[in-house]
């Protein structure tokens, strides 16, 4: 049986070795101080020092090679007593406090473990909210709609949880691994060279758009790979391919209408079409034109990612069906909301900004 606890030490052990020179010796683990803050899986008290906080600075330093502790480390949950709700990987490959922010801030308890979070009726599981208000925003809703239904297809084997480092080539975890991996990630490009975060998107759709670069976001394909149940990968719009991220955003037919329309609006040149999330945005950044236009052209982009995911989680969740040309009037809606709200960039009002002609 792995426990976290081992696989965290084991990590900054890893870890130690090629970032920093310290080493973590196992022993320190006696003195783990049981009533420091707990935080994403890490207890970190800032006065004091010890293993965690060497863990957590682990963190930070692999965070810049794109290895993320708190998506890596996932939970096989059996019984949920050892596993965070929202601050553990174990849903969906993301904490859920990453992946569905609007609820996470109104939930009471932030540390309640998953076994504070259901009962047994019978063989039936039975979820338990505890907010420290309703939520009432349709995106509250919408999030605990989508919660819902992933826990809807959890079972649990009531033995003890179970921790797994999840890689590519399977979910052994090795010292060795973790070092080859850091130093793969080193010697290609920083993300950042290619990706620009955008002071007048909203945070949690930058967020989401990295994601979706960086391959993390639940799609069909990436919940199977990382063993979630579920009915078909296929893509809910044409049936036809596995949902994976650069299919539903860029080679599927229907975004590619998407695309189409927004390029036509904005009157940059039309591509034929996009191979990845990432060739969008390099294309965005190379045909946006100069200073705040090409901030403009890179934002609407990013609405753009964003509705094309909100539609389908609507088809996939609800059932509805919306159409390229509706997709593209919201993104019209979203990217003058942002602009207005977040700017100082003058759009000449609404009539103007939907027709895309300045002054
Ligand atoms: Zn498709």
């Amino acid at each position: 049986m792995i426990s976290k606890r081992f696989l965290l030490v084991a990590l900054a052990f890893a870890t130690a070795l090629l970032v920093t020179s310290e080493i973590v010796a196992a022993r320190e683990l006696a003195s783990n101080n049981e009533s420091a803050k707990w935080f994403k899986g890490v207890p970190v008290k800032n006065t004091v020092s010890g293993v965690w906080k060497k863990i957590d600075n682990v963190n930070k330093d692999l965070l810049k090679v794109n290895v993320n502790i708190h998506e890596r480390l996932r939970c096989m949950v059996g019984n949920g007593k050892d596993v965070a709700f929202w601050t553990d990987s174990w849903l969906n490959g993301v904490p859920l406090c990453d992946s569905h922010s609007d609820i996470f801030k109104i939930a009471k308890n932030k540390k309640a473990r998953v076994a504070d979070n259901y009962c047994k009726v019978g063989s039936l599981l039975m979820w338990k909210w505890d907010w420290k208000r309703d939520p009432h925003r349709k995106e509250e809703w919408e999030e605990v709609g989508y919660v819902m239904k992933l826990l809807g297809e959890v079972s649990l084997s009531g033995k003890e949880d179970r921790w797994i480092w999840v890689n590519d080539d399977g979910v052994d975890f090795s010292v060795k691994k973790v070092r080859s991996e850091v130093n793969g990630n080193i010697t290609t490009p920083s993300f950042d060279q290619l990706f620009f975060w955008n002071s007048w998107v909203i945070r949690k759709v930058s967020t989401f758009v990295w994601r979706a670069c960086m391959d993390r976001i639940p799609t069909m394909e990436a919940l199977c790979r990382r063993g979630v149940v579920v009915a078909s990968t296929l893509c809910p719009s044409c049936g036809m391919v596995e949902e994976t991220v650069d299919h539903l955003f860029a080679k599927c037919e229907v975004p590619k209408a998407i695309w189409w329309q927004i390029c036509r609006w904005v009157k940059i040149p039309i591509p034929i079409s996009f191979a990845s999330v990432g060739e969008m945005l390099d294309f965005a950044n190379e045909n946006g034109g100069e200073g705040n236009m090409k901030k403009v052209i890179k934002l609407i982009f990013h609405a753009t990612i964003w509705r094309i995911w909100l539609a389908r989680n609507d088809k996939v969740f609800k059932g509805i069906n919306t159409s390229c040309y509706k997709v593209v009037e919201e993104v019209k809606e979203l990217s003058f909301l942002w602009i207005s709200n977040r700017s100082r960039f003058n759009m000449a009002g609404w009539e103007m900004w939907k027709n895309f002609r300045f002054g």
